[in-house]
């Protein structure tokens, strides 16, 4: 079927931070043959969204904006004590957490209810609770937007790192991804409950050995008890990464701030929370304009009605400035801004 190109879009039910702005052209392809149609189109520059929640719109939209629907579901393969699990890139990441773990295949559990798509999700290497896509990734499929030529990436190729993955860097606006491979256990899961609330939200629970369906339904309790939903406050989760420095600039913190806390890496570095960098800078809570830094997670930045792409963004400005002042250290945005 032929696709249908919309002309001036508001893309406003398209990003959860609830941005209005608009598409010169917009589209949504739900095959790869649509996916290649689109690009044969010949507008540029092309910019693929999925659920829009790790993006903040700061202008118009120049070129063809395209929707991923793209949306089958396979297992693919078992082997022993694991399956392979294709998924296309327009699948809602939660229905593809809530499918496998309802199947009794482990390995996303700890990734439950974290918004957007399939597609999206090695562009940043999701992660959440301890769990990271690529702990389970095994491939991906992509198309070449200059081409519309298709090809695999390994774990290898994807380069993945914190947040971070070659589509964020070298191949940003270069690929097109079109479905994920991961491997999931099949019996004796991999139960991973160290991490944040997990263990205490399951006693509360009255749970004592869990499985991976209650590990899925612990981390839903948690993140809907700490997190806005995009659906009554604008937000795309945390706004910055956590940011990784070394141990010198730890201890020059500790001077002023002994309760400073502190994740080790396994490069002799360390990992500070931003949420707590913001919050020690007077942002938590803090309401700018239509804008501000979420009440309950200062790492969060809201919009509370009628915000523009350009506020959000200076507000994040104004909070980098902030910290690297108090405390030098330079917050790096998660968000991608367009
Ligand atoms: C309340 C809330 C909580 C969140 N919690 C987490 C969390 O715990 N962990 C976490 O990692 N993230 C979290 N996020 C961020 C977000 O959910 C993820 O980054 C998610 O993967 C974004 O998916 P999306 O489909 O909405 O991507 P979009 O916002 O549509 O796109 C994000 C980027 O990926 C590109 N892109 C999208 N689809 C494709 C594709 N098919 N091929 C190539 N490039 C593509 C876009 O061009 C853009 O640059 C949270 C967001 C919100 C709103």
């Amino acid at each position: 079927m032929a696709i249908k190109i919309q002309h001036n879009v508001s893309l406003l039910p398209y990003n959860t931070f609830g941005i209005d702005v608009k598409a010169a052209f917009f589209t949504s392809v739900r095959t790869e043959g649509e996916m290649r149609e689109a690009l044969r189109s010949g507008i540029s520059p092309v910019l693929v969204i999925g659920g829009g929640s790790n993006i903040l719109f700061t202008r118009d939209v120049a070129g063809l904006v395209i929707k991923n629907d793209i949306s089958d579901f396979r297992i693919v393969r078992q082997f022993k004590n694991r399956a392979w699990v294709d998924a296309g890139a327009g699948v809602p990441w939660h229905d593809l957490v809530i499918r496998t773990v309802e199947a009794n295949l482990g390995g996303l559990e700890n990734m439950s209810l974290i918004p957007g798509t399939v597609g999206a999700a090695p562009v940043q290497n999701i992660g959440a609770y301890g769990v990271e896509l690529k702990d389970v990734f095994v491939s991906l499929k992509a198309m070449e937007t200059a081409t519309g030529r298709t090809r695999t990436f390994n774990l290898k190729a994807c380069a993945f790192g914190y947040r971070d993955s070659i589509f964020k860097r070298e191949l940003n606006g270069k690929y097109i991804i079109l479905s994920v491979r991961v491997s999931l256990t099949t019996h004796r899961h991999n139960l991973n409950l160290s991490y944040g609330d997990i263990g205490k939200t399951l006693a509360s629970m009255g749970v004592d050995k869990p499985g991976i369906r209650d590990i899925s339904q612990a981390v839903c309790h948690i993140r809907r008890s700490k997190l806005p939903d995009p659906a009554e406050i604008g937000n795309c989760g945390s706004f910055f990464k956590n940011p990784e420095t070394d141990i010198a600039v730890l201890n020059e913190i500790r001077k002023t701030h002994p309760d400073v806390p502190s994740y080790p890496l396994s490069d002799g570095r360390v990992k500070v929370p931003a949420g707590w960098l913001i919050e020690q800078c007077g942002w938590k809570g803090k309401k700018v304009g239509n804008t501000g830094s979420y009440a309950r997670q200062a790492l969060v930045l809201v919009n509370y009605g009628g915000a523009t792409g350009e506020e959000v963004k200076n507000l994040s400005d104004q909070i980098i400035l902030s910290v690297q002042n108090t405390f030098g250290i330079t917050l790096e945005r998660e968000v991608n801004i367009i």
